[in-house]
């Protein structure tokens, strides 16, 4: 049977649906190619069991016939980074809230599991450390933009959990945080490929604030297999799961390793927040996974540590220069 993949030639996406090929699957990718890039699967064109179908998932005809025609989903389409967000306000709503409820709708109709991508964003300003998935959602004012985004996915996480509640359609929600990788672009503010790409260029990397804010970055093949992983047991539908790596870096610590990775010369420069984005911007000091939850019920553990990440990101930043 067909798996479709919403957002599949997206970053997350495209290595899900390699992963997926390889397990057997048949995959039917419904993009629209706006933050997702052909390139991405390119080379998975002409392959056995792969489809690329060009459309959006915020056009419900098109949805549902994709729906009909496969036995489960992922839904990962969605607009990406914070940084679009703050410039495409409208846009980023309405593809995150009208997209989900369509995929929700075409696999209410015809009975298919559905998986939905969320964001550690919905977390918030939450400062329990680290987040469980019953924690509060701490959001800021509607004044705000960037709180559009949470509040947005946030919508999307009631809507599936409805449908389980309602009418048992099988949903699983996973909340994955800062997910980095090989084919990542740095174009909608993502900081390590940014910081690779200036590393690899000699030019100044780019901290916001004062460096001080911690992430924990995870490699996209762990999130896929988490994600897979999933999908495979029943026993996470009407659930919300957390996936991500829970090693902690600061921003200015993460940009001195990029400097050594790259073996570059370029400075580190401090950028202040209204700067990087908007008067009033609000980051996150710190965002670490509680993993215990997924670890319990799917033996989950990230198996590629920050450093195996940096290598493989400058490996593929180098190859495509
Ligand atoms: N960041 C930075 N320089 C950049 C891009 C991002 O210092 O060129 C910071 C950003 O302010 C945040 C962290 O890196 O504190 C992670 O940013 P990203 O957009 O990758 O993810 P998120 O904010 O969603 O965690």
């Amino acid at each position: 049977m067909t798996t479709l993949v919403t957002g599949g030639a997206g970053f997350i996406g495209s290595h899900l649906v390699e992963r997926l090929l390889l397990d057997g699957h048949r995959v039917l990718v419904l993009d629209d190619l706006s933050t997702g890039r052909f390139q991405n699967v390119a080379h998975l064109e002409g392959k056995p069991g792969f489809e690329l179908r060009v459309a959006s998932v915020t056009d419900p005809e098109i949805v549902e016939r994709c729906v009909l025609e496969c036995s489960s989903v992922y839904h990962l389409a969605s607009a990406v980074g914070v940084k679009l967000v703050v410039d495409e306000p409208v846009k980023t709503i309405e593809t995150i809230v009208n997209g989900t409820d369509n995929v929700l709708k075409a696999c209410a109709r015809y009975r298919r599991p559905v998986l939905l991508t969320s964001t550690s964003e919905v977390y918030g300003k939450g400062t329990k450390i680290p987040f469980s998935e019953g924690d509060d959602c701490v959001m800021g004012p509607t004044t705000t933009r960037r709180w559009a985004y949470a509040c947005a996915k946030a919508l999307d996480e009631f809507l599936a959990l409805a449908h389980w509640h309602e009418a048992r359609l099988p949903v699983v929600v996973a909340r994955l945080f800062n997910t980095v990788g090989p084919r990542q672009t740095g174009r909608y503010g993502m900081v390590v490929p940014r910081f690779v790409s200036q590393g690899l260029k000699g030019e100044p990397i780019t901290v916001y604030g004062d460096g001080e804010q911690r992430r924990c970055f995870a490699h996209v093949a762990d999130v896929t297999s988490a994600l897979a992983g999933l999908m495979r047991e029943p026993k996470a539908y009407g659930q919300v799961f957390n996936i991500g790596n829970d090693e902690e870096v600061t921003i200015l610590g993460l940009a001195e390793r990029i400097r050594k990775v790259t073996g570059s010369k370029s400075t580190i420069r401090l950028v202040p927040y209204s700067e990087a984005y908007t008067a009033g911007f609000e980051d996150m000091m710190r965002r670490v996974p509680d993993l215990s939850k997924i670890r319990s019920l799917t033996g989950y553990r990230p198996s590629r540590n920050l450093d195996h990440i940096l290598e493989d990101v400058c490996r593929d930043q180098s190859s495509e220069r």
